[in-house]
């Protein structure tokens, strides 16, 4: 889609506007006057704020399609709120514009780039009462109902499992990358090397992720800071052999302080051939008992057509095999809109599911993320329409509904088909603490080994600052002592400075 913008020159809407668009049709083209545009759709937009209003209207030439919204700003408003309010209802009106001429709606509103839990979250942990934030969140966002209460029984779930959600702020969680992985699948876009044939790269790459365990560890400790949950994730952790894992866990136990008091500690086991006996084994000996193994689909055709490298039988194998070892959290993940998916493929995997019974499920849409294989090649990967897509989505509402799963987290990413979102769901009190930890963003996350992204929170502002050790081995072991460093650095700024 090509669209011509006229009357909105103040660049704080540009980003917006084009990620509205994209919502649309990704990858849609948005330009602002001046431009030449000799084909697609001329939108032309007005605003005034007087006597604590904003009006905003606007239409498509060459159509009868018009809209127009309003909303108070009241005078107490500071310049962020007061922009807030403008930018809304002048977003409104576009929205508004494009669903007419699309004939889509788009369920979440104009909401992009916020995530909508963490912002009812917020507008709860303000003050406001369930009802007042649902009215705001459909009067501000224009965001269906379905949503609204869709992210209410996430919010309830999560406090639920999580009492203290909001008070978190002074301990932190560890997740370590591991990035290798048996074969790259191709809608990957994780920091993931195929492990064949890296024997010394591995190691050199274990040598680091111990040094910064202990460095970290010993840290923590020293200032008495606890761990709340700790997630191993690449890649696939499970890639390294059970003497490796053996060691490393052994790490975490000498190194983290107070071991026994971390409320979970998961290991992504997601590709199914990478599990065996010795390391069920490793991994019962030191009581880690919450794993992913992550079908996908189960369709072997699929499988093949995405590089998983593994069977539909595989995965049934080693779900068997994990449970005799005593694992008895085990999440597994599914993707809607695979290639050559549609609903039937998706019902059989449900149904699959029932027959296992993991304790959680996620539910994920594909989406084409810029750095895929997948998004490379495009034309090589037919995948289901929006109809089709929606349909396998709501599926799974009702699925999990009836199967007594019940959402526990979501996340919107840019390019997903159908501008669906992810959800987690899991049975009664099984909800993985970390995955409601990292998407309310409520305490420091420390990531550590490669690819590994951390999150400094800062326990008084709540102000978030990004780091990223480097995705590929090579640059972590060339420099795996200053990443440390620097992270630390980090931590001395928010929990000890200000003390
Ligand atoms: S198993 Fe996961 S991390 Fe590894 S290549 Fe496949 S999608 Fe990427």
């Amino acid at each position: 889609m090509r669209i011509l913008i006229k009357g909105l020159s103040d660049e704080r809407f540009h980003r917006p506007l084009v990620n509205i668009a994209n919502l649309f049709e990704e990858d849609s083209e948005v330009m602002f006057e001046p431009s030449e545009l000799d084909d697609g759709l001329i939108m032309e937009f007005s605003w005034k704020e007087e006597n604590g209003m904003v009006e905003a209207s606007g239409h498509i030439d060459g159509s009868d399609i018009t809209s127009r919204f309003s909303r108070d700003v009241p005078e107490s408003l500071n310049d962020k709120e007061r922009w807030k309010q403008i930018k809304n209802t002048v977003l409104s009106v576009y929205l508004h514009l494009l669903q007419e001429h699309t004939g889509m709606t788009q369920k979440w509103g104009i909401l992009t780039g916020i995530r909508p839990t963490k912002l009812l979250h917020k507008m709860l942990r303000e003050g406001m009462s369930k009802e007042d934030a649902h009215a705001a969140l459909k009067r501000d966002y224009l965001i269906h109902d379905e949503k609204i209460n869709l992210m209410q029984e996430i919010v309830d779930r999560q406090l639920k499992a999580i009492p203290d959600l909001y008070d978190l702020q002074q301990e932190v969680s560890i997740y370590i990358g591991i990035p290798f992985c048996p074969t790259k699948c191709a809608y990957c876009t994780f920091p993931a090397y195929a492990i064949k044939g890296q024997a010394g790269r591995v190691g050199t790459f274990l040598f680091g992720l111990h040094y910064e365990m202990q460095k970290m560890g010993a840290w923590l400790k020293e200032h008495g800071i606890k761990v709340t949950t700790v997630y191993f994730g690449g890649g696939t952790p499970t890639s390294i052999t059970a003497e490796e894992m053996d060691l490393l866990y052994e790490e975490m136990y000498r190194s983290f302080p107070d071991v026994k008091h971390i409320r979970e500690v998961t290991v992504e086991a997601g590709r199914p051939d990478t599990i065996s006996p010795d390391k069920l084994e490793v991994l019962n000996r030191y009581n880690i008992d919450r794993i992913s193994i992550n079908p996908q689909s189960y369709e072997n055709e699929t499988l093949k057509a995405i590089g998983r490298h593994h069977s539909v039988e595989e995965t049934i194998e080693k779900y068997h095999l994990s449970r005799q070892y005593g694992m008895n959290n085990i999440n597994m993940d599914l993707i809607i809109g695979l290639p050559g998916e549609g609903l039937k493929e998706f019902q059989h995997s449900l149904q699959q599911t029932k027959e296992l019974k993991p304790e959680s499920l996620t539910v994920h849409t594909l989406s084409f993320k810029r750095a895929s294989e997948m998004t490379r090649n495009k034309e090589k990967y037919q995948v289901a329409d929006r109809e089709e897509i929606t349909r396998m989505m709501d599926e799974a509402v009702s699925w999990t509904k009836a199967h007594q799963y019940h959402p526990y987290y979501l996340y919107r990413q840019k390019n997903i088909l159908g501008n669906l979102e992810n959800v987690g769901y899991s049975l009664d009190g099984q909800e993985s603490l970390y995955n409601i930890i990292i998407m309310e963003e409520v305490q420091t996350i420390i990531g550590i080994g490669c690819g590994a992204a951390s999150k400094f929170i800062d326990p008084r502002s709540g102000k978030i600052t990004q780091y990223a050790n480097p995705k590929d081995p090579k640059s972590y072991n060339d420099r795996y002592e200053q990443y440390t460093e620097e992270k630390i650095q980090f931590l001395e700024s928010l929990f000890i400075s200000h003390v």
